[in-house]
């Protein structure tokens, strides 16, 4: 088993409902993403061309951020998946810098510290978020999704990494990752790279599927097909 994924660009439409679907489901707090894009604006009206390219962990076969963890605590998981052990983790971010594709993000500060905040929207006229948490009994924010934490902290300790998992806590139970599952074109397919009857097997095969950035050497395993430009004139 070797889970990858495929992203379809001619039916992308960038409408970002892919990072907003990750954000949600793996309660990642402010100024971290786990769901990424590149977008580009070329030319000079009236001839002005613009892509959009949904971006992610890559799960690379040579991680290089395994390669250069101290403490093992990025790790390759049996079914291909980079994954992270936030036990382990001592946030020396040498992961983030050795990531050619820079989709690691780092906890500065203490995640949903404003579920600490007494001070009410609306003064006299809305809880606080520090009483809304009281009221629900929450230990975290009652916003966050608990299921995220099967496998990996809720809320994670200041000063360590993140990334993307491919939603393993939903591949686990025979759901598609939030990413895949939200997309409203269909863009995004997940499946067993290793088998050459699967879905993605089959379209990196009809559409020459492609990864990004291949010259880093990392193998990774997000293939790109096909191509979309939207032409302004
Ligand atoms: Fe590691 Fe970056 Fe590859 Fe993900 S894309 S497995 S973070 S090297
Ligand atoms: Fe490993 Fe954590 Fe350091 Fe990254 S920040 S290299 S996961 S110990
Ligand atoms: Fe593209 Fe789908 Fe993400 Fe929207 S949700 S940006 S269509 S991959």
């Amino acid at each position: 088993m070797k889970l990858g994924m495929v992203i379809d660009l001619q039916k992308c439409v960038g409408c970002g409902g892919c990072n907003l679907a990750c954000k949600t489901e793996n309660n990642t707090p402010e100024g971290v993403a786990w769901s990424h894009h590149i977008s580009q604006t070329t030319g000079k009206f009236p001839d002005v061309n613009y892509s959009y390219v949904p971006t992610m962990c890559n799960h690379c076969d040579n991680a290089a951020c395994v390669e250069v963890c101290p403490k093992d605590a990025m790790y390759k998981a049996d079914n291909g998946l980079t994954l992270h052990d936030i036990d382990k983790c001592i946030g020396c971010r040498r992961c983030e810098r050795a990531c050619p594709y820079k989709v690691i993000s780092f906890n500065k500060g203490a995640p949903h510290r404003n579920w600490q905040d007494d001070t009410p929207l609306l003064e006299g006229a809305t809880s606080s978020p520090k009483e809304v948490l009281q009221i629900t009994g929450a230990k975290n924010s009652p916003t966050e999704n608990p299921e995220r934490g099967d496998t990996y902290a809720v809320t994670r300790p200041r000063r360590t990494i993140e990334k993307c998992t491919m939603c393993d806590h939903r591949q686990n139970v025979g759901l598609k990752p939030a990413c895949v599952e939200a997309c409203p074109s269909g863009a995004r397919v997940v499946g067993d790279l290793s088998n050459p009857d699967s879905e993605v097997s089959r379209l990196i095969r009809m559409h020459q599927g492609r990864p990004l950035m291949p010259e880093a050497g990392t193998k990774p395993n997000v293939y790109y097909i096909r191509s979309f430009g939207v032409r302004a004139s």
